[in-house]
């Protein structure tokens, strides 16, 4: 049985990595449509591409049975691609508005009570399962949130930063709490607690 992908939130990159880990050339992108597309006259079901893809966009069936759930599944979905273009705790960055540079991070925290959260590269994780900044607006007293994506050079440390992703809590002029580590949307009540204890 065939690979299927879920169009609702796949975003149609043309680099998307089951392109090149495919074996037989079944997984390839249409320059015409834009779309990925899947030949499953040449799947032979290995189930490669579908651990390339980060927010689960691609089911490999083994029998008809599983393929007729994953279609299923598919057609359940209530999501769809806007879904990826949000901002997220720990996830890829959307919206430059709210990003600030590591040197007003003082300046902010002296003005403001707001949350800044700190990432790099090496942390930024999957986007889907991330918590969206809104929920955790939302689910807190706090009505600003920005993200600052740090360096090398950065000297974070300073902050009592030891994990990162981080969350700085910022009250009355000063960082009263930070928030070390990643938090997926499955752990978003512990998330909110922590924040609001
Ligand atoms: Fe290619 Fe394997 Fe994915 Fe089929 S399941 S499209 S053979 S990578």
């Amino acid at each position: 049985m065939p690979a299927i992908i879920n169009y609702k939130i796949c975003d149609q990159a043309s680099a998307c990595g089951g392109i090149s880990i495919c074996p037989v050339g079944a997984f390839t992108y249409n320059e015409k449509t834009k779309k990925i597309e899947i030949d499953n006259d040449k799947c032979i079901s290995c189930g490669a591409c579908a651990k390339t893809c980060p927010i689960g966009a691609i089911g490999v069936a083994k029998t008809q049975e599983e393929f007729e759930e994953l279609k299923q599944a598919i057609e359940e979905d209530p999501r769809n691609p806007d879904d990826l273009f949000v901002d997220r705790f720990g996830g890829d960055i959307i919206n430059q508005e709210v990003m600030v540079d590591f040197n007003q991070i003082d300046d902010i925290v002296s003005k403001q009570d707001c949350i800044i959260e700190i990432i790099d590269e090496n942390n930024i994780m999957c986007l889907l399962k991330s918590i969206t900044y809104n929920d955790i607006l939302a689910n807190t007293k706090y009505k600003k949130y920005y993200r600052c994506l740090i360096t090398k050079e950065d000297n974070y440390g300073r902050y009592n930063i030891n994990q990162l992703p981080s969350l700085l809590l910022c009250n009355n002029g000063k960082i009263t709490k930070v928030i070390d580590g990643y938090y997926s949307e499955s752990e978003k009540q512990k998330l909110f607690d922590a924040i609001n204890q």
